[in-house]
Protein backbone atom coordinates (compact mmCIF):
# COMPACT_ATOMS: atom_id res chain seq x y z
CA UNK A 1 0.00 0.00 0.00
CA UNK A 2 1.69 3.35 -0.95
CA UNK A 3 2.33 5.56 2.05
CA UNK A 4 -0.46 7.73 3.37
CA UNK A 5 -0.79 9.13 6.73
CA UNK A 6 -4.10 6.99 8.68
CA UNK A 7 -6.42 8.11 10.56
CA UNK A 8 -9.07 6.88 13.41
CA UNK A 9 -11.64 6.13 10.08
CA UNK A 10 -9.22 4.15 8.14
CA UNK A 11 -7.25 2.99 10.67
CA UNK A 12 -9.51 -0.47 11.34
CA UNK A 13 -9.99 -1.15 7.09
CA UNK A 14 -5.72 -0.80 6.94
CA UNK A 15 -5.54 -3.46 10.08
CA UNK A 16 -8.15 -5.78 7.95
CA UNK A 17 -5.93 -5.84 5.29
CA UNK A 18 -2.67 -6.82 6.94
CA UNK A 19 -2.38 -10.73 7.41
CA UNK A 20 -0.59 -10.90 10.59
CA UNK A 21 -3.09 -8.68 12.18
CA UNK A 22 -5.71 -12.30 12.22
CA UNK A 23 -3.55 -13.31 15.31
CA UNK A 24 -4.22 -10.32 16.97
CA UNK A 25 -7.55 -9.95 16.49
CA UNK A 26 -9.19 -13.34 16.15
CA UNK A 27 -12.57 -13.14 15.01
CA UNK A 28 -14.33 -9.96 13.13
CA UNK A 29 -15.47 -7.77 15.81
CA UNK A 30 -15.35 -4.44 14.68
CA UNK A 31 -12.04 -2.52 15.64
CA UNK A 32 -12.61 0.78 18.03
CA UNK A 33 -9.92 3.67 17.14
CA UNK A 34 -8.73 6.54 19.06
CA UNK A 35 -5.76 8.74 18.04
CA UNK A 36 -3.68 9.44 21.72
CA UNK A 37 -2.08 11.99 20.06
CA UNK A 38 0.33 12.95 23.09
CA UNK A 39 3.66 12.21 21.06
CA UNK A 40 5.76 14.22 19.28
CA UNK A 41 6.85 13.02 16.40
CA UNK A 42 3.88 10.09 15.34
CA UNK A 43 0.66 9.54 14.84
CA UNK A 44 -0.43 7.06 17.60
CA UNK A 45 -3.37 4.94 17.48
CA UNK A 46 -5.11 2.93 20.38
CA UNK A 47 -6.87 -0.24 18.67
CA UNK A 48 -9.30 -2.28 20.51
CA UNK A 49 -11.56 -5.19 19.56
CA UNK A 50 -15.14 -4.41 20.16
CA UNK A 51 -15.76 -8.08 21.81
CA UNK A 52 -12.45 -8.07 24.37
CA UNK A 53 -10.88 -10.16 21.17
CA UNK A 54 -7.83 -8.41 20.96
CA UNK A 55 -5.41 -4.88 21.42
CA UNK A 56 -3.11 -3.37 19.75
CA UNK A 57 -1.08 0.30 19.41
CA UNK A 58 -0.49 1.30 16.32
CA UNK A 59 2.05 3.88 15.56
CA UNK A 60 2.48 5.53 12.05
CA UNK A 61 5.48 7.92 11.18
CA UNK A 62 4.48 11.27 9.44
CA UNK A 63 6.88 12.43 6.90
CA UNK A 64 7.34 15.79 9.21
CA UNK A 65 8.15 16.32 12.96
CA UNK A 66 4.60 16.63 14.52
CA UNK A 67 5.85 18.79 17.57
CA UNK A 68 7.25 21.76 14.94
CA UNK A 69 3.92 21.31 12.48
CA UNK A 70 4.74 20.07 9.17
CA UNK A 71 7.34 22.58 7.86
CA UNK A 72 9.65 20.54 9.79
CA UNK A 73 10.26 17.25 7.11
CA UNK A 74 11.55 14.54 8.73
CA UNK A 75 12.35 11.05 6.48
CA UNK A 76 9.73 8.23 7.73
CA UNK A 77 12.76 5.75 8.38
CA UNK A 78 12.43 6.26 12.05
CA UNK A 79 9.76 3.91 12.06
CA UNK A 80 12.43 0.93 10.99
CA UNK A 81 14.56 1.91 13.71
CA UNK A 82 11.81 1.63 16.21
CA UNK A 83 10.43 -1.92 14.92
CA UNK A 84 14.25 -2.70 14.86
CA UNK A 85 15.03 -1.50 18.22
CA UNK A 86 11.97 -2.98 20.23
CA UNK A 87 12.68 -6.64 18.39
CA UNK A 88 16.21 -6.41 19.60
CA UNK A 89 15.51 -5.02 22.83
CA UNK A 90 12.71 -7.49 23.59
CA UNK A 91 15.33 -10.23 22.81
CA UNK A 92 18.16 -9.05 24.97
CA UNK A 93 15.67 -7.68 28.09
CA UNK A 94 12.22 -10.10 27.79
CA UNK A 95 9.19 -8.64 29.25
CA UNK A 96 11.10 -5.23 29.23
CA UNK A 97 9.35 -3.60 25.82
CA UNK A 98 6.03 -3.68 23.87
CA UNK A 99 5.77 -7.11 21.43
CA UNK A 100 5.84 -6.22 18.05
CA UNK A 101 3.39 -7.90 16.25
CA UNK A 102 4.10 -6.00 12.56
CA UNK A 103 6.11 -3.91 10.92
CA UNK A 104 5.26 -1.72 7.31
CA UNK A 105 7.85 -0.59 5.41
CA UNK A 106 6.11 1.21 3.27
CA UNK A 107 3.51 2.71 5.45
CA UNK A 108 6.34 3.26 8.03
CA UNK A 109 3.87 2.19 10.59
CA UNK A 110 4.19 -0.88 13.71
CA UNK A 111 1.46 -2.81 15.46
CA UNK A 112 2.47 -3.29 18.94
CA UNK A 113 1.26 -4.26 22.15
CA UNK A 114 -1.05 -2.00 23.65
CA UNK A 115 -0.44 -1.45 27.55
CA UNK A 116 -3.85 -0.58 29.13
CA UNK A 117 -2.78 -0.73 32.21
CA UNK A 118 0.40 1.12 32.35
CA UNK A 119 0.68 4.62 32.43
CA UNK A 120 3.70 7.48 31.19
CA UNK A 121 6.04 7.77 34.25
CA UNK A 122 5.98 10.87 34.83
CA UNK A 123 2.70 11.32 35.39
CA UNK A 124 2.33 9.43 38.26
CA UNK A 125 5.57 10.50 39.75
CA UNK A 126 4.13 14.25 39.84
CA UNK A 127 1.12 12.54 41.73
CA UNK A 128 3.61 11.38 44.03
CA UNK A 129 3.11 7.48 43.65
CA UNK A 130 5.66 5.25 43.90
CA UNK A 131 6.99 2.21 42.05
CA UNK A 132 9.03 -0.38 43.84
CA UNK A 133 10.05 -2.66 40.99
CA UNK A 134 11.00 -0.14 38.96
CA UNK A 135 14.78 0.07 39.73
CA UNK A 136 15.11 -3.97 39.32
CA UNK A 137 13.38 -3.87 35.66
CA UNK A 138 14.79 -0.72 34.59
CA UNK A 139 18.40 -1.49 35.78
CA UNK A 140 17.97 -5.03 33.88
CA UNK A 141 16.93 -3.08 30.94
CA UNK A 142 20.09 -0.76 30.49
CA UNK A 143 22.57 -3.76 31.82
CA UNK A 144 21.53 -6.57 29.47
CA UNK A 145 20.65 -3.97 26.22
CA UNK A 146 23.71 -2.14 26.74
CA UNK A 147 25.90 -5.12 27.47
CA UNK A 148 24.88 -7.43 25.21
CA UNK A 149 25.28 -5.09 22.38
CA UNK A 150 28.30 -3.36 23.38
CA UNK A 151 32.28 -5.00 22.29
CA UNK A 152 32.72 -6.38 25.68
CA UNK A 153 29.84 -9.22 24.16
CA UNK A 154 30.07 -9.06 20.38
CA UNK A 155 33.12 -9.84 18.25
CA UNK A 156 34.14 -6.92 16.41
CA UNK A 157 32.06 -8.30 13.62
CA UNK A 158 29.61 -8.89 14.95
CA UNK A 159 29.10 -5.48 16.80
CA UNK A 160 29.59 -3.67 13.62
CA UNK A 161 26.91 -5.40 11.34
CA UNK A 162 24.74 -4.77 13.98
CA UNK A 163 25.56 -1.30 14.27
CA UNK A 164 24.98 -1.08 10.44
CA UNK A 165 21.51 -1.65 11.19
CA UNK A 166 21.20 1.58 13.39
CA UNK A 167 22.67 4.16 11.66
CA UNK A 168 19.98 6.64 12.15
CA UNK A 169 21.48 10.03 11.20
CA UNK A 170 18.46 11.90 10.42
CA UNK A 171 17.09 11.07 14.31
CA UNK A 172 20.59 11.45 15.78
CA UNK A 173 20.76 15.07 13.90
CA UNK A 174 17.38 15.71 15.93
CA UNK A 175 19.46 15.30 19.73
CA UNK A 176 22.30 16.42 18.30
CA UNK A 177 20.79 19.90 17.46
CA UNK A 178 18.12 20.34 20.22
CA UNK A 179 20.22 18.88 23.23
CA UNK A 180 23.61 19.77 22.28
CA UNK A 181 23.77 23.03 20.57
CA UNK A 182 20.73 24.88 19.69
CA UNK A 183 19.31 25.48 23.51
CA UNK A 184 22.56 27.46 24.25
CA UNK A 185 22.24 30.05 21.46
CA UNK A 186 19.89 31.67 19.25
CA UNK A 187 17.58 29.08 17.49
CA UNK A 188 13.89 30.22 17.08
CA UNK A 189 12.53 26.86 18.31
CA UNK A 190 13.96 27.91 21.41
CA UNK A 191 11.32 28.46 24.44
CA UNK A 192 11.63 29.27 28.01
CA UNK A 193 9.85 30.59 31.20
CA UNK A 194 10.39 34.52 30.40
CA UNK A 195 11.26 35.06 34.64
CA UNK A 196 14.25 33.25 33.58
CA UNK A 197 15.82 35.04 30.53
CA UNK A 198 18.66 35.99 32.55
CA UNK A 199 19.91 32.51 33.41
CA UNK A 200 19.01 31.73 29.59
CA UNK A 201 21.22 34.33 28.59
CA UNK A 202 24.15 33.50 31.18
CA UNK A 203 24.23 30.33 30.37
CA UNK A 204 24.51 31.18 26.47
CA UNK A 205 27.51 33.16 27.65
CA UNK A 206 28.99 30.78 29.94
CA UNK A 207 32.14 30.43 28.29
CA UNK A 208 33.49 26.70 30.11
CA UNK A 209 30.22 25.67 30.48
CA UNK A 210 29.65 26.00 26.47
CA UNK A 211 32.86 24.03 26.11
CA UNK A 212 32.43 21.42 28.52
CA UNK A 213 28.61 20.72 26.38
CA UNK A 214 30.92 20.97 23.17
CA UNK A 215 33.06 17.83 24.69
CA UNK A 216 29.94 16.02 25.94
CA UNK A 217 28.29 16.68 22.15
CA UNK A 218 31.53 15.02 20.71
CA UNK A 219 31.30 12.01 22.91
CA UNK A 220 27.33 11.55 21.76
CA UNK A 221 28.55 11.89 17.89
CA UNK A 222 30.93 9.53 18.31
CA UNK A 223 31.32 7.52 20.65
CA UNK A 224 29.94 4.33 19.06
CA UNK A 225 29.44 1.98 22.48
CA UNK A 226 26.63 0.44 22.43
CA UNK A 227 22.40 0.32 21.12
CA UNK A 228 21.14 2.65 22.73
CA UNK A 229 17.49 4.03 23.47
CA UNK A 230 18.28 7.69 22.75
CA UNK A 231 15.22 9.10 24.21
CA UNK A 232 15.22 7.43 27.37
CA UNK A 233 13.05 10.07 29.84
CA UNK A 234 10.59 9.19 31.76
CA UNK A 235 8.12 10.00 29.41
CA UNK A 236 9.32 7.31 27.18
CA UNK A 237 8.82 4.60 30.04
CA UNK A 238 5.47 2.82 30.71
CA UNK A 239 5.03 2.18 34.43
CA UNK A 240 2.57 0.11 36.65
CA UNK A 241 2.49 -1.85 40.31
CA UNK A 242 4.01 -4.74 39.00
CA UNK A 243 5.56 -3.85 35.43
CA UNK A 244 7.87 -1.52 33.70
CA UNK A 245 8.12 -0.80 30.14
CA UNK A 246 10.42 1.00 28.03
CA UNK A 247 8.64 2.35 24.85
CA UNK A 248 9.24 4.80 21.62
CA UNK A 249 12.92 3.90 20.76
CA UNK A 250 12.92 5.80 17.57
CA UNK A 251 16.32 7.55 17.82
CA UNK A 252 18.23 4.22 18.26
CA UNK A 253 21.49 4.18 17.60
CA UNK A 254 25.40 2.76 18.85
CA UNK A 255 26.42 5.70 21.15
CA UNK A 256 28.09 6.16 24.88
CA UNK A 257 25.74 4.29 27.11
CA UNK A 258 26.15 7.32 29.44
CA UNK A 259 23.39 9.16 27.17
CA UNK A 260 20.57 6.66 28.02
CA UNK A 261 21.89 6.59 32.12
CA UNK A 262 22.34 10.19 31.92
CA UNK A 263 19.15 10.80 30.56
CA UNK A 264 16.69 8.74 32.87
CA UNK A 265 18.53 9.88 36.25
CA UNK A 266 18.28 13.84 35.06
CA UNK A 267 14.38 13.18 34.00
CA UNK A 268 14.00 11.98 37.57
CA UNK A 269 15.64 14.73 39.36
CA UNK A 270 13.49 17.26 37.30
CA UNK A 271 10.72 15.38 38.41
CA UNK A 272 12.16 15.47 42.07
CA UNK A 273 12.44 20.05 41.76
CA UNK A 274 9.08 20.13 40.26
CA UNK A 275 7.78 18.79 43.71
CA UNK A 276 8.69 22.34 45.05
CA UNK A 277 5.93 23.78 42.95
CA UNK A 278 3.43 20.45 42.40
CA UNK A 279 3.86 19.63 45.83
CA UNK A 280 3.79 22.65 48.37
CA UNK A 281 3.81 20.56 51.97
CA UNK A 282 7.37 19.79 53.31
CA UNK A 283 5.75 17.13 54.81
CA UNK A 284 4.20 15.70 51.88
CA UNK A 285 7.04 16.88 49.52
CA UNK A 286 10.24 15.63 50.95
CA UNK A 287 9.79 12.24 51.29
CA UNK A 288 8.69 11.89 47.72
CA UNK A 289 11.46 13.91 46.98
CA UNK A 290 14.25 11.48 48.86
CA UNK A 291 12.63 8.73 47.13
CA UNK A 292 12.94 10.16 43.33
CA UNK A 293 16.65 10.69 44.36
CA UNK A 294 17.23 7.57 46.19
CA UNK A 295 15.47 5.87 42.75
CA UNK A 296 18.04 7.55 40.50
CA UNK A 297 20.88 5.97 43.07
CA UNK A 298 19.48 3.02 42.48
CA UNK A 299 18.98 3.10 38.35
CA UNK A 300 23.23 3.62 38.69
CA UNK A 301 23.80 1.30 41.68
CA UNK A 302 21.75 -1.35 40.14
CA UNK A 303 22.87 -0.87 36.71
CA UNK A 304 26.80 -0.88 37.63
CA UNK A 305 26.56 -4.13 39.54
CA UNK A 306 24.37 -5.91 37.15
CA UNK A 307 26.51 -4.80 34.47
CA UNK A 308 29.79 -5.87 36.07
CA UNK A 309 27.99 -9.10 36.54
CA UNK A 310 27.14 -9.86 33.07
CA UNK A 311 30.91 -8.98 31.92
CA UNK A 312 32.26 -11.21 34.49
CA UNK A 313 30.04 -13.89 33.35
CA UNK A 314 29.26 -13.48 29.68
CA UNK A 315 32.01 -11.57 28.41
CA UNK A 316 32.56 -12.76 24.92
CA UNK A 317 33.33 -10.03 23.19
CA UNK A 318 36.45 -8.91 20.95
CA UNK A 319 37.24 -6.66 24.20
CA UNK A 320 39.11 -8.32 25.51
CA UNK A 321 39.02 -12.11 24.83
CA UNK A 322 39.45 -13.98 27.69
CA UNK A 323 42.78 -15.28 27.19
CA UNK A 324 44.32 -11.81 27.07
CA UNK A 325 43.74 -11.54 31.35
CA UNK A 326 45.51 -15.19 31.37
CA UNK A 327 48.61 -13.94 32.84
CA UNK A 328 49.91 -14.13 36.58
CA UNK A 329 48.00 -10.59 37.76
CA UNK A 330 45.27 -11.07 35.06
CA UNK A 331 42.45 -10.72 37.51
CA UNK A 332 43.35 -8.03 38.80
CA UNK A 333 44.11 -6.06 35.78
CA UNK A 334 40.86 -7.11 34.52
CA UNK A 335 39.05 -5.65 37.25
CA UNK A 336 40.95 -2.36 37.22
CA UNK A 337 39.45 -2.31 33.40
CA UNK A 338 36.13 -2.88 34.08
CA UNK A 339 36.34 -0.24 37.26
CA UNK A 340 37.66 2.13 34.79
CA UNK A 341 35.25 1.65 31.95
CA UNK A 342 32.79 1.89 34.64
CA UNK A 343 34.10 5.35 35.93
CA UNK A 344 34.12 6.36 31.93
CA UNK A 345 30.56 5.18 31.63
CA UNK A 346 29.58 6.99 34.87
CA UNK A 347 31.50 10.09 33.64
CA UNK A 348 29.46 10.15 30.37
CA UNK A 349 26.37 10.04 32.79
CA UNK A 350 26.92 12.98 34.57
CA UNK A 351 27.76 15.19 31.88
CA UNK A 352 24.85 13.96 29.65
CA UNK A 353 22.76 14.16 32.38
CA UNK A 354 23.75 18.14 32.81
CA UNK A 355 22.76 18.27 28.69
CA UNK A 356 19.58 16.64 29.47
CA UNK A 357 18.21 18.67 31.79
CA UNK A 358 19.94 22.30 30.90
CA UNK A 359 17.88 20.98 27.56
CA UNK A 360 14.58 20.72 29.39
CA UNK A 361 14.84 24.28 30.63
CA UNK A 362 15.32 26.23 27.50
CA UNK A 363 15.04 24.18 24.36
CA UNK A 364 12.32 22.94 22.10
CA UNK A 365 10.84 20.41 24.28
CA UNK A 366 9.77 21.03 27.93
CA UNK A 367 8.68 18.40 30.26
CA UNK A 368 5.02 18.02 31.71
CA UNK A 369 6.57 17.56 34.82
CA UNK A 370 7.14 21.26 34.61
CA UNK A 371 4.77 22.68 32.28
CA UNK A 372 1.46 21.18 34.32
CA UNK A 373 2.85 23.88 36.87
CA UNK A 374 0.73 26.60 35.44
CA UNK A 375 2.11 29.90 37.24
CA UNK A 376 5.49 30.93 35.15
CA UNK A 377 6.06 32.19 39.32
CA UNK A 378 6.06 29.03 40.67
CA UNK A 379 7.46 26.95 38.09
CA UNK A 380 10.71 29.62 37.78
CA UNK A 381 11.45 27.91 41.33
CA UNK A 382 12.31 24.01 40.12
CA UNK A 383 13.79 26.15 36.69
CA UNK A 384 15.97 28.06 38.15
CA UNK A 385 17.20 25.07 40.32
CA UNK A 386 17.69 23.35 37.31
CA UNK A 387 19.56 24.90 35.55
CA UNK A 388 21.93 25.55 38.89
CA UNK A 389 22.29 21.94 39.02
CA UNK A 390 22.64 20.90 35.01
CA UNK A 391 25.19 23.60 34.99
CA UNK A 392 26.98 22.37 38.15
CA UNK A 393 26.87 18.26 36.86
CA UNK A 394 28.68 19.54 33.49
CA UNK A 395 30.87 21.99 35.04
CA UNK A 396 32.51 19.65 38.24
CA UNK A 397 31.72 16.38 36.09
CA UNK A 398 35.67 15.98 36.29
CA UNK A 399 35.43 15.82 40.21
CA UNK A 400 32.04 14.24 40.49
CA UNK A 401 33.14 10.27 41.03
CA UNK A 402 30.15 8.69 42.77
CA UNK A 403 26.27 8.69 42.04
CA UNK A 404 26.29 10.22 46.29
CA UNK A 405 28.30 13.26 44.82
CA UNK A 406 26.37 14.07 41.75
CA UNK A 407 23.04 13.59 44.00
CA UNK A 408 24.60 15.49 46.70
CA UNK A 409 24.60 18.79 44.34
CA UNK A 410 20.98 18.36 44.06
CA UNK A 411 20.41 17.92 47.89
CA UNK A 412 23.03 21.12 48.38
CA UNK A 413 21.19 23.48 45.85
CA UNK A 414 17.53 22.31 46.76
CA UNK A 415 18.18 22.85 50.62
CA UNK A 416 18.68 26.67 49.77
CA UNK A 417 14.71 26.45 48.87
CA UNK A 418 13.37 25.05 51.59
CA UNK A 419 11.50 27.98 52.67
CA UNK A 420 9.32 27.95 49.59
CA UNK A 421 5.67 26.80 50.44
P1 LIG B 1 6.06 9.73 19.77
O1 LIG B 1 7.21 8.96 19.21
O2 LIG B 1 5.26 10.40 18.72
O3 LIG B 1 6.52 10.66 20.86
P2 LIG B 1 5.21 7.72 21.69
O4 LIG B 1 5.73 6.39 21.30
O5 LIG B 1 5.92 8.45 22.78
O6 LIG B 1 5.07 8.67 20.40
O7 LIG B 1 3.68 7.53 22.06
C1 LIG B 1 2.85 8.64 22.33
C2 LIG B 1 1.89 8.27 23.45
O8 LIG B 1 1.09 7.16 23.06
C3 LIG B 1 2.57 7.83 24.71
O9 LIG B 1 2.89 8.95 25.51
C4 LIG B 1 1.53 6.93 25.35
O10 LIG B 1 0.57 7.73 26.03
C5 LIG B 1 0.86 6.31 24.16
N1 LIG B 1 1.44 5.00 23.85
C6 LIG B 1 2.50 4.73 23.06
N2 LIG B 1 2.76 3.42 23.00
C7 LIG B 1 1.83 2.82 23.74
C8 LIG B 1 1.54 1.44 24.08
N3 LIG B 1 2.28 0.45 23.58
N4 LIG B 1 0.48 1.19 24.88
C9 LIG B 1 -0.27 2.20 25.38
N5 LIG B 1 -0.05 3.49 25.10
C10 LIG B 1 0.98 3.82 24.30
MG1 LIG C 1 9.00 9.48 19.98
Amino acid sequence: MAYHPLDERSVAAYIRGRPEMAKVFPGGSPLAVREVGDGNLNLVFIVESAGGGGSAVLKQALPYLRVAGDSWPLTRERARFEAAALRQQGSLAPGRVPLVYDYDEEMSALLIEYLGSHEIMRRPLVARTRFPLFVEHISDFLARVLFFTSDLALSGVEKKALQAQFINPHLCKIQEDFVFSNPYMESPENRWNPLLDAEVRAIRADAPLKVAIAEVKESYMTHAQALLHSDLHTGSIMVNASDTRVIDPEFAFFGPMGYDLGALVANLVINCLSHFAHTPDPAERRPFQEYLLETAAGVWESFARKFEGLWIEAASGDLMPRGYWDFPGGAEAFAVFRQKYLRGVFSDLVGNAGCKILRRMMGIVSVWDITSIGDFQRRALPERLAIRIGRRWLLERGRISSIGDLLGIVREEARGSEEFS
